[in-house]
Parts: structure tokens; sequence; C-alpha cells
């Protein structure tokens, strides 16, 4: 039985096997997403597209702005088909082909490799997390602890992939690169299949399946079909489909989702006033995670260009790869979690409730801004910045992930109305969809203004909604109705 296995840490082995899974799909995204925009950028003769930032970022938001809404479709699927285990080692399969698509120096499987990779991380991502909560029974006092364990298993493929995809991909060859990626989902993939044997299927019933199927299908057909329409379109020249008009194009479908869910959960749905006020929360807190998630998540695009373009990156006199600084991150989030668990242990219930700490997440974001915005300004001609900036944002940012991220997922579970937790989920993947489709077009501003002048605006986004939720922090703790 789950609840009685204590072999991994006190946990039941499964976790270990999930621990792996996901630490390798994080390893293949975040090093892969190491690369991304500077190979877009780069120019031809060096190997890279040769795009201009604009084109760059649109696509780079278009994608991990969709990596992450396809998590919604994604959980679908699981639910109502496929069943968790077969929807993880599915979405690792996909990951790992699309990593090779990109391993192949071609524009067209460049862009197929991005689509099988954002099918295939709608598939993974959330069902691995389910996976970890159904290795534990209801009651079972380790399942936090168990998210935790497994948040260090992200971290950990998060760290060590900037600097080996990295270094490769920016010193070797950017295709090895992407390569390396697709080696290391791989390696999960094959780990998973012998690790799941460990633990049961989360399965749907045989009828939900026959249904859901015939559900699946007809929204196939009508996606292909107006891919079709608009590709016949495009070809008679009645409307003109490049990489930015899609981009546009999600950017649209995206605002009309996020108004869609919650217009329709709180005006449609027939709940009890504590139940709608709780919904209220959840917007509240969807809407700071937004604007958390879209100065956060730059870390792959703006700060990432500033990284490469302006910044000496040298430390203790070893010469490294812009892209590989990508790892202090999560790297300084796995050596201050311990830190920020102790501390709101000891606190107990005299710490800060949810709200205050999503005021916390976003000063620290914003606050990571400013520094940036001092280090554009000690930049000269032929004078770079140093990486200490950098280093420090990406520490600030590491305090701030801690602050909101995990009391974020445990809110909406914890005020989530009745059946509601999956759905809730996703909206909450879908703030951090909307953050990083932001953060992609915010590229595009890079070259159109004084880099300072771009990250002020981004610090004081941050800093003025943190007061603006100190405001209502009162408020919200008082709807959330006795959920702390
Ligand atoms: N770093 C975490 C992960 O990769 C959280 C990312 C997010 O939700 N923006 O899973």
């Amino acid at each position: 039985m789950a609840n009685q296995d204590t072999q991994f840490f006190g946990h039941p082995r499964g976790l270990a096997t999930l621990f792996f899974t996901e630490m390798w799909e994080r390893f293949s995204y975040y090093g892969m997403r190491a690369l991304l925009i500077l190979f877009m950028v780069a120019p031809v003769a060096s190997g890279g597209l040769g795009f201009d930032k604009t084109k760059a970022g649109a696509i780079y938001g278009l994608y991990t702005g969709t990596v992450y809404l396809a998590c919604l479709p994604g959980g679908w699927i699981a639910d109502r088909i496929l069943g968790a285990k077969k929807a993880v080692l599915m979405g690792g399969v996909l990951i790992a082909l699309g990593h090779v698509c990109l391993a192949l120096p071609l524009l067209n499987t460049f862009y197929f490799g991005l689509l099988l990779i954002v099918c295939g991380t709608g598939l993974l991502k959330p069902n691995v997390s389910a996976l970890v909560g159904s290795l534990y029974d209801k009651g079972d006092i380790r399942r936090d602890s168990g998210f935790s364990i497994f948040y260090m298993g992200i971290n950990t493929g998060a760290t060590i992939a900037p600097i080996i995809c990295g270094y490769v991909g920016q010193r070797v060859n950017w295709h090895y690169g992407f390569g390396l990626a697709a080696l290391g989902m791989m390696a999960g993939v094959i780990q998973f299949w012998f690790g799941s044997k460990q633990f049961s299927e989360i399965k749907p019933s045989e009828t939900v399946v026959t249904e859901s199927t015939a559900t699946l299908r007809k929204w196939l057909v009508a996606a292909l079909g107006l891919v079709c329409i608009a590709g016949a379109l495009h070809i008679f020249g009645m409307i003109e489909i490049t990489a930015i008009s899609i981009s546009n194009t999600f950017g649209v479908l995206l605002v009309i989702t996020v108004v869609a869910s919650f217009g329709g959960l709180l005006f449609f749905g027939d709940w009890t006033r504590e139940e709608r006020q709780r919904l209220g929360v959840i917007l509240v807190l969807f809407l700071a995670a937004c604007i958390f998630w879209s100065s956060f998540e730059q870390a792959g695009s703006t700060l990432n260009l500033f990284a490469q373009e302006h910044t000496a990156t040298q430390l203790l006199g070893i010469d490294f790869p812009a892209s590989a600084l990508q790892f202090v991150q999560p790297g300084a989030l796995i050596l201050l979690a311990p830190l920020l668990a102790g501390i709101w242990l000891k606190l107990g219930n005299s710490g800060p409730t949810t709200p205050m700490k999503f005021v916390m997440g976003l000063a620290f974001v914003g606050l990571s801004f400013f520094l940036m915005a001092a280090a554009a300004k000690t930049l000269a001609p032929g004078v770079k910045a140093s990486v200490i900036w950098l280093i420090g944002c990406y520490v600030l940012h590491a305090v701030g992930e801690l602050c909101l991220s995990p009391v974020g997922l445990s809110a909406m579970t914890k005020l989530a109305p009745r059946n509601l937790v999956g759905l809730m989920m996703g909206l909450w993947f879908m703030a951090t969809s909307v953050g990083n489709f932001i953060s992609g077009r915010l590229a595009g501003a890079y070259d159109g203004m004084p880099i300072a002048q771009l990250f002020t605006i981004v610090g004081m986004v941050g800093i003025g909604s943190a007061i603006f939720m100190l405001f209502l922090t009162r408020p919200i703790v008082k709807m959330m109705g006795g959920v702390r």
C-alpha cells in the first residue's frame, strides 16, 4: 500500500520516480529555454536564426505562453481519456521528439519541434503533479512535504540544465545544446517507464473515456478546420500570417480565455455566498500571480538578452556563456527553501497570511528590477555591467518565488469550491501562461527604449501592485473565510 511505503526519505518509492521524471523534464525545458531567445537573435553566420528582437520575443512569448496554457487541456485529457500515467509517458516522448527536431539545423523542424514540446508538456506537467498527490491517502500528513521534495526535483533540473546545455549550445553548437535537452528527456522517459510500475494509474471510467474521446475529436476537427481556413486566407493573400500575428492572436485568445473562465465562474455558477467570496479571492490572487510571473519569467527573455549583450559574464576568473547564468535562480531557491520554510514554521500563526506573502513576492520581484535598472545605468560605451547585478536579481526572484508560488498553489486547493480543484490548478498555470507571454513581448521593447527605463517600469509595476495588494490584504483575509 502506498501509504505505508517509506522507502524514499520516509516517502513512497513512487515519489523517487516522479522526482526524477520531473527533474529530467525541467532539465530539458530550462536547458532549451536558456538558449532559445539567444539562438533566435544570433546572426545566421554564427549558426543562429538572425531574427530581430520583436520577432524573437513574439515567438518566445507564444511558445512559453502556450506551454503553460496546454496544461489545461493536458489535465482534461488525462482525467477523462488517457489516465495520468499514460499522459506523462506520452508527454515525455513528445517532448523528447520536440527537442530532437530542434537538434536538427532546419527552420521548419524548429517550429514543429516547439509545437511538439508544447503538446508534450501540456500532457506531462499537470499530471506528474497529480500523480504525486495520488501517492498519499487523504489524511496523510506527508503530502505537503512530498510536494516540497518534488519542487526540489523541479529546481535541481532547472539548476543543472542551463550550465550544461547553455555551455554546449553557446560554446560548441546551438543544436548540440538542444540535443542534450532531448537526451535528458529520454532519460526521464526511460526511468518513468520502469519506475511507474511501483504505483497505480489514475484511471478514468469507460463511459467517461468514450464520451470524452468524442468531444476531443470534435475540438480537434474544429481546430484543424480553423487552421485550414487561416492557411487558405493566407495563400489567397487576404490575411498575412507571421510569427507576430500568430503571437498577437494567441494574446487575444488568452485574454478571452481568462475573462470567460472567471466571468463564467463568478456570474453563472450556483454558489453560496462564501464560495462566491472565495472565488473573488482566487481572481485577485490570479491577477497578482500574472504580474509576478510576467516579471519573473523575463529570466529567459529580457534578462537573458541583458546577460548576453551587456554583462561581463566572468566570475572568479571563469568566463561562462550568458545562458549558464540561468542556473542562479533555481540554485538559490534550493538553498533558501529550507530557510524560508523554517521561518514560516517558527512564526506559526503570527506569520504572514497568504495575501501578505503575495505582497512580499511582488515586492521582491519589483525590487529586483530596480536593481537591474541601476545595473543598466552603469553601462557606458565599451563598459559592461558586473555579473553581480544579475546574480542579486535572480536571488531576489528566488525569494519572491518562495513567498508566492507554494502558497499560491495551496491556496488554489484550499479555496476551490466543490470538486473544482483540477480547474483551479489549470487557472493557476494560466497565470504563468499570461506572465510568460508578457515577458516574451517585453523583449520586443528591449531595443525600443533605454534598458534602464524598461526595467524601471517593470519594477514600478511590481512595487505598485505590491502596495495595492497591501491595502487589499485585510478584506481578502476576511473573504477567505477562515482559510489562512
Ligand atoms: N519554476 C517552477 C516550474 O518550473 C514554476 C514555474 C511557474 O509556475 N512559472 O515548475
